[in-house]
């Protein structure tokens, strides 16, 4: 069968990791053999090829958002052929860690395909240590190149953190945890004085996470060899635009 190819694992990976966390998390990962496509899927349609650098994979991202702002989306790879091909492995090339809010959908906003992107969504995109498992999941067992933090214009989880500390207030029951997680960032947004502390608080918070990702003792060896970016950007509602605050990897 000629046409169709498995998205392929990358070559540094130790199998040893990739099926111990295959195992732990149930997620179909790549496996050494590469199964033949079957008849279904090589008659679809092409599909994308794999972005394989953090360059590549950000790059691939930017011009999906591009056409989410301008109206001409294409939606790619969600086809049954697609849903065929990647049933058996997955090979996402970015790892999207944006907010709950209905109106920010990575795949959309991005537009991607099935198999893309790893999607995580918290309130005010928040972390703790289940979410940064599940953020380093792609990195480490996938070689995942390409991590995004984003946040987004009207932060609701971020509004209601940042008033709540002001006033010296608590949130309902388990909304507090994601308030003591803004902590870091409302302190922050309150030494800068900014005349807008609520939107300057949502991309502090991405700014810090962000560098956290960056640097943590996981990540960072990968960010250093240049085999992962970790992207900061922050997503207007009025435009559809993603803009990139820090961590754009270069060509
Ligand atoms: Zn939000």
């Amino acid at each position: 069968m000629t046409g169709v190819r498995q998205p392929q694992r990358r070559a540094f990976l130790a199998g040893g990791l990739v099926t111990t966390a295959a195992l732990i998390t149930g997620c179909s990962s790549k496996t050494d053999s590469t199964p033949a496509a079957t008849p279904a899927a090589a008659a679809s349609a092409t599909p994308t090829t794999r972005p394989d650098s953090p360059w590549t994979a950000f790059a691939r991202l930017m011009d999906g958002n591009e056409r989410w702002v301008d109206g001409a989306l294409q939606h790619p790879d969600r086809d049954p052929g697609r849903r065929e091909l990647v049933s058996q492995e997955q090979d996402p090339y970015g790892v999207i860690l944006s907010c709950i809010d209905s109106r920010v959908p990575p795949e959309l906003l991005f537009d991607t395909g099935l198999g893309d992107l790893f999607v995580l969504r918290t309130g005010g995109q928040v972390v703790g240590p289940v979410v940064t498992g599940s953020v380093e999941y792609g990195p480490l067992t996938s070689g995942t190149p390409l991590i995004v933090v984003l946040g987004h214009q009207r932060c609701g989880a971020i509004k209601a953190a940042y008033q709540a500390m002001s006033d010296g207030k608590s949130l309902p029951g388990n909304l507090q945890a994601i308030s003591d997680a803004l902590r870091p960032a409302y302190k922050e947004t309150v030494k800068s004085k900014h005349p807008d502390p609520v939107d300057a608080m949502i991309r502090i918070h991405v700014k810090q996470t962000s560098a956290a990702l960056r640097s943590n003792k996981d990540l960072a060896p990968l960010v250093a060899k240049g085999d992962l970016a970790v992207v900061s950007a922050y997503y207007s509602l009025d435009t559809g635009k993603v803009e990139v605050l820090t961590g754009a990897p270069s060509a």
